[in-house]
């Protein structure tokens, strides 16, 4: 491991001057970063330590109705708020099916947002990889790419966001709050992540020094918690990143479709939202066919990016089921597998 500088700021402007240095990167709980610095991936000359910065760990209600997630809130925390779950169940559904209970334990809100992709050319730096070493090529083109990008992708990066944290989050429009240089900024969860493009070593807008110190929920979003699931197949029951993912919100009145959200996970550089599909089901009856037909819209640019033609069938089917699922209605308490679509039959929900 190399030589780094360890600073720990008491406040966030001195944190914000800490990291604008070429170089540094913040610390919270680590468990991304330190796994890359540990393997020669990340090469951080200074770590800016902000779990003693104060104010950043509370969940606070908002008077227009909204929530504000303070940046250090643990994974678990959150996810254990019963007032949360009652108003934001898909986010808590994508929360209990990431990672591991002792992650989510450690895990802050803010790291879950910026973490990296999990590309296994990433991690291994003798392949070739631009993300890791911009002009380098990438091994995942040729190589092992059943799990990468079937939207948004370009010939310099396949790679997917690991995220299911985010992908509720933005289906609700979240906003992160950021504290810079210049001063406090808001900026939409939809437009922090970019598509790869031909630097896909920039993942987010973040300038240097940039600190996301909160995420907040509009009050909107609490309005889709009677129809709210996020589904996530992955490779095994716990402890596996998404091969497809989605979100689904509905607002449903006297029958039909008022309003829908929809995003989907692992399919690209970023979590995805669908808005096309999203606007086809606005007037519709809640039913098989225009679920369908949202799914075919939902994935109608995608395209493979290697041996995983598969997925975009998968996607399609993930999306048809959440929103089965959400319109059916949340269940009273969160499924004993959290965001499977094992949890549940033919539409009918089977509750812890
Ligand atoms: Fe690197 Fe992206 Fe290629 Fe993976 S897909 S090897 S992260 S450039």
């Amino acid at each position: 491991m190399n030589n780094f500088e360890y600073i720990r700021p008491a406040t966030i402007s001195d944190a914000v001057t800490a990291a604008a240095r070429p170089g540094a990167a913040y610390l919270a709980s680590g468990t991304n970063l330190l796994d890359l610095m540990k393997g020669g991936i990340a090469r951080p000359s200074r770590l800016v330590d902000i779990t003693r910065l104060p104010g950043l760990d509370r969940i606070e209600r908002l008077g227009d109705g909204g929530l504000r997630i303070g940046t250090l809130v643990r994974n678990a925390d959150l996810a254990h708020d019963p007032d949360f779950a009652n108003h934001y169940p898909a986010i808590t559904e994508a929360l209990l099916s990431g990672a591991s209970a002792q992650l989510r334990n450690a895990a802050t809100v803010g790291g879950n947002l910026l973490q990296r992709t999990r590309c296994g050319y990433f991690y291994d730096t003798a392949s070739a990889c631009n993300k890791r070493k911009p002009g380098a090529g990438c091994d995942a083109l040729h190589g092992d790419n059943r799990l990468h990008a079937v939207l948004g992708w370009s010939e310099a990066c396949i790679a997917t966001h690991p995220s299911d944290f985010c992908v509720p989050l933005v289906a609700l429009d979240a906003v992160v709050e950021i504290e810079g240089r210049g001063g406090r900024r808001e900026l939409a969860l939809e437009s922090l992540h970019r598509l790869p493009g031909d630097t896909p070593e920039q993942e987010n807008v973040l300038e240097p020094g940039d600190l996301i110190v909160a995420l907040r929920l509009p009050a909107e979003a609490r309005a889709f918690a009677r129809h709210a699931r996020y589904l996530k197949v992955r490779e095994r029951t716990s402890y596996a990143f998404a091969v497809v993912s989605a979100a689904a919100a509905l607002r449903i009145e006297r029958g039909k479709i008022t309003e829908a959200r929809l995003a989907l996970g692992g399919v690209a550089a970023k979590p995805w939202r669908a808005r096309a599909a999203e606007a086809s089901l606005a007037g519709a009856v809640p039913a098989a066919d225009a679920f369908a037909r949202a799914a075919q819209v939902a994935l109608a640019d995608a395209k493979p990016s290697g041996d995983n033609l598969f997925k975009i069938e998968l996607a399609r089917r993930i999306v048809v089921r959440a929103l089965t699922l959400a319109a059916v209605g949340t269940p009273d308490r969160i499924p004993a597998l959290p965001a499977s679509p094992l949890s549940s039959g033919t539409g009918a929900l089977h509750v812890a």
